[in-house]
């Protein structure tokens, strides 16, 4: 028999109405650099992102379920275009500003991307593009910025307030179908090409409802997040739409990413709580050591998209920041797991070895182990395998282009539709997670499974070292063995002989690296991993200077 229940469609469209009329005014705050910040309410950002919506329909004729594209730091006209765009029912599309120009002209053409909003101060990234990326036809520019840059292109350019000024302040929002697209994030391609993942409505209302629940980021209108993830990084990891279910005010650098500036926000704005990938927080704790600040307002910082150190996390407790370590990718929204210890565990010796795990799934995640003939390994804590999950907010595809059938490679779905996460780990009978390694940076060392983050986190817990990357690279002996590429702090006395010893102490003999080089720093992606590709590439073309100890 049927429930007697009302369906109610979950829409963003439906997050936008309550945040505007339940907390209106909450704020978005935008950092300008010159002292005085922008700051818009939550009722301003939806009647702008009506005027938009307007704008988009009327003058460039976006319709049904067309992409449009953005390629902008994290400000307020992001977080409209974020509600404006899949509240009328078409596609927002992320652009990674930080990718090559190959990969994001090809990606543009993928989405046709017919229209780009862009901010000024990117004009010089994006307008040696335009040429290449024949599906645009408008360039939406807002900010400052030399838009003489555009000066004699193909593309149509408006400026963005000119394009939204004196139009309806509402938007009669259609009622849209819960499963359709809202909006696309290209993978980073880290370990291969982009793919394009696409949001449903339902999967960012669901998410959203995820990331605000106490064991996940727990936040309320109490709150001001710091959020330094982009935009354009899997959605800033949900945080504009979980804000604007809550009333929690965001607080957004622009383009002022630099540790000395952040710094200078976080002392003068005052968030409580921030987001970012661990290099941003390596960048700002080396900031507040030189220059001490007043951070005290930032007692939550929530930290993912790569392995948290453990002396990373021990410094931050210091300063009073209390770190929530997290695990996610592209394909999941993408929140996967959350390290919130369990309850039997807070003030005991347990605690921290919790915190420092990737986390514990929540109910909407579905999560496990597989071996490497196929075999389902068990939540002991110890049987090694990849990661699988399925649940609301996971692909179960990728986009296919115009009018091509979503793709479902063979090395990311498993047969009955779970996600292939690619990431090696171990999980716990009590549910958290411990990534070992990804699939593809796991070295394999005559036989035995040797973890490159294991070897990064004890080498970065050095004092002397600032960065730590270790890569596998080919040995006649053992097949592979791990090659330790390091970024010494200024002043650093160790060699290599010292590093090794120190490691020995921490990891088993056989896994201790022979192979050192030092680097002046390890290469990162667009969104600020460890680049283990090029260090890889790096070595077997001779350009790094290895000692063989
Ligand atoms: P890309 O794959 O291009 O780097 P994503 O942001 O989707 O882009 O990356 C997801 C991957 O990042 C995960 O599969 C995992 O390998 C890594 N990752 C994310 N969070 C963590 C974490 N807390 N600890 C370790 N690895 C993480």
């Amino acid at each position: 028999m049927l429930s007697t229940m009302q369906d109610v469609p979950l829409t963003v469209t439906r997050i936008l109405d309550h945040g505007t009329a339940v907390h209106g005014n909450s704020q978005v705050i935008t950092w300008t650099g010159n002292g005085a910040p922008q700051r818009r309410s939550f009722r301003e950002i939806g009647a702008r992102a009506a005027q938009l919506a307007h704008a988009l329909r009327d003058d460039l004729g976006v319709e049904d379920d067309e992409r449009v594209a953005t390629f902008m730091w994290n400000n307020a006209e992001h977080v409209e275009a974020y509600f404006a765009v899949p509240c009328m029912g078409a596609v927002l599309h992320t652009l990674n500003l930080r990718l090559p120009a190959e990969q994001l002209t090809w990606i543009v053409g993928h989405a046709a991307d017919r229209v780009i909003i862009v901010n000024g101060s990117l004009l010089g990234l994006l307008a040696p593009l335009l040429d290449r990326m024949t599906t645009v036809e408008h360039v939406v520019v807002s900010g400052p910025g030399d838009r003489s840059l555009l000066d004699g292109g193909r593309v149509r350019v408006h400026d963005y307030e000119e394009l939204i000024e004196g139009r309806a302040t509402a938007y009669d929002w259609p009622e849209l179908d819960e499963r359709r697209a809202a909006a696309m994030c290209y993978t980073s391609g880290t370990t291969g090409d982009p793919k394009g993942v696409v949001y449903s409505h339902r999967s960012i209302y669901l998410h959203s409802m995820q990331v605000n629940m106490a064991q996940s980021m727990g936040l309320t209108d109490a709150d001001l997040s710091l959020v330094v993830v982009p935009q354009f990084h899997v959605n800033a990891w949900g945080l504009p739409h979980a804000t604007f279910m809550t009333g929690v005010g965001m607080l957004m650098p622009d383009r002022f990413l630099q540790p000395a500036p952040l710094a200078e926000m976080i002392e003068s704005e005052r968030p409580t709580h921030a987001a970012a990938v661990p290099t941003i927080w390596q960048g700002l704790l080396a900031e507040l050591t030189a220059k001490p600040r007043d951070v005290s307002s930032l007692t939550q910082v929530t930290i993912g998209g790569s392995a948290c150190p453990p002396s990373l996390m021990e410094a931050f407790d210091t300063l009073g920041m209390r770190v929530c370590h997290a695990w996610g990718m592209t394909e999941t929204s993408p929140l996967g797991t959350v390290a919130r210890p369990p309850a039997h565990a807070l003030g005991t010796p347990e605690e921290f070895g919790y915190r420092l795990t990737q986390g514990r799934f929540p109910a909407g995640v579905e999560a496990r182990l597989s071996g490497p003939d196929g075999t389902r390994l068990p939540w002991d804590g110890e049987s090694a395998g990849e990661l699988e999950v399925r649940g609301n907010w996971i692909a179960g595809a990728y986009y296919g282009g115009a009018g091509g059938e979503a793709i479902r490679p063979e090395d990311k779905f498993s047969p009955d539709g779970w996600l292939k996460t690619g990431d090696v780990g171990v999980i716990s009978p009590d549910g958290f997670l411990t990534l070992t390694d990804r699939a593809k940076d796991v070295i394999k060392s005559g036989g035995e499974w040797i973890s490159s983050v294991e070897l990064e986190n004890a080498l970065m817990s050095h004092p002397d070292v600032a960065e730590a990357a270790v890569v596998a690279v080919p040995d006649e002996k053992w097949g592979e063995r791990p090659l330790a590429t390091v970024v010494l702090k200024e002043d650093a006395t160790a060699d290599y002989a010292s590093l090794q010893e120190f490691l020995s102490t921490r990891v088993a003999k056989w896994q201790l690296p022979e192979r050192w080089a030092l680097v002046p720093a390890v290469p990162k992606t667009s969104v600020g991993k460890f680049d283990k590709k090029v260090l890889r590439r790096q070595y077997a073309e001779g350009e790094l200077d290895v000692t063989r100890l």
